[in-house]
């Protein structure tokens, strides 16, 4: 990719304004996905990196919120926060400990499709806040999630922040991702789980995929929840074959359908846990 020009304005407004006359410009942030693009196309780039706006970090009781250009480094580097420790683990998962200090939440969410953090977000019942110079909207990350399971930003828009309520903690959190340190590709896949216990019931449990596309596992959801752990024998079995079901249905390989079931086996045979 070549970068024809960079703009690189020092406020939000600036920006926003910047980005309506010219709607073709790129908005960058870290820039760690756009430096390995490898076609030969010209673009001209708008960096948000000096906006010192989208690199706040404010907590309230409430909830935590991220400008849309903090990195994830200093997003793992917030002790203590327990509703934060399955985005910590997913962030983990993404490039090298210097990727990790340019890369931001804001750029991740559409990387290359979506990237690792957007179905972790749709787990955590975030928001983002999405700006046009003219509008401000705040839209459920899981809102995001079009027909076919594939995500795009709403034309013209910039990400400014990235909301995550703290009010409520899941029990129990397990992730899975095929391939770590690398640049993400349809190859690239991951599962995630969230689960609620009341005794050995299960009350509440959400489940996602993700290959770019992020796709949630309702059928295996309803089934599950209600149902007391550890599973009976059956029971495994039914889950795996409604599993199944979906996984050929949404095309994927052999080997990402292997994967798949074999991690939900191992998360079935493991919660509730201690
Ligand atoms: C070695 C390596 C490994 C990687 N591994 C992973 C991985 O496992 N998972 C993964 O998801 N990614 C991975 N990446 C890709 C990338 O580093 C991350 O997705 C990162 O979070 C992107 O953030 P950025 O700030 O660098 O985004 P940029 O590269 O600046 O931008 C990424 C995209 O988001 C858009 N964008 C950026 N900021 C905004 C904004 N505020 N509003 C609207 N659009 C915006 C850009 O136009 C571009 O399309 C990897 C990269 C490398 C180099």
């Amino acid at each position: 990719m070549q970068i024809a020009e960079v703009s690189a304005p020092q406020n939000l407004n600036e920006a926003l304004s910047f980005y309506k006359r010219f709607p073709n410009v790129v908005p960058a942030s870290g820039c760690t996905s756009l430096m390995l693009e490898s076609s030969n196309k010209s673009i001209s780039i708008i960096s948000l990196h000096n906006i010192q706006e989208l690199h706040k970090i404010a907590k309230t009781d409430r909830f935590i919120e991220f400008g849309a250009g903090v990195t994830l480094s200093r997003i793992l580097q917030i002790p203590n926060i327990p509703q934060l420790f399955p985005l910590q683990k997913a962030i983990e998962t993404i490039g090298t400990f210097s990727t990790r200090n340019l890369a931001t939440i804001g750029g991740n969410l559409f990387v290359n499709g979506t990237g690792t953090l957007f179905p972790i977000l749709v787990l955590l019942d975030a928001n983002c806040e999405l700006r046009t110079f003219n509008t401000i909207k705040t839209i459920k990350i899981y809102d995001l999630i079009k027909p076919q399971n594939k995500s795009m930003l709403p034309d013209s828009f910039i990400i400014t922040k990235i909301r995550i309520p703290l009010e409520y903690s899941w029990q129990v959190f397990l992730f899975a991702k095929n391939s770590t340190n690398t640049f993400p590709d349809p190859e690239t896949v991951l599962l995630a789980l969230t689960a609620d216990f009341l005794d050995s019931n299960c009350t509440n449990m959400r489940i996602m995929i993700h290959d770019g596309r992020v796709i949630r596992v309702r059928p295996v959801e309803l089934y599950l929840i209600g149902k007391e752990f550890p599973l009976a024998g059956e029971e495994i079995e039914t889950t795996l074959s409604i599993f199944s079901d979906l996984l050929i249905e949404q095309n994927f390989s052999k080997t990402q359908q292997y994967f798949f079931i074999e991690n939900l086996i191992n998360y079935l045979s493991n919660i509730p846990g201690d």
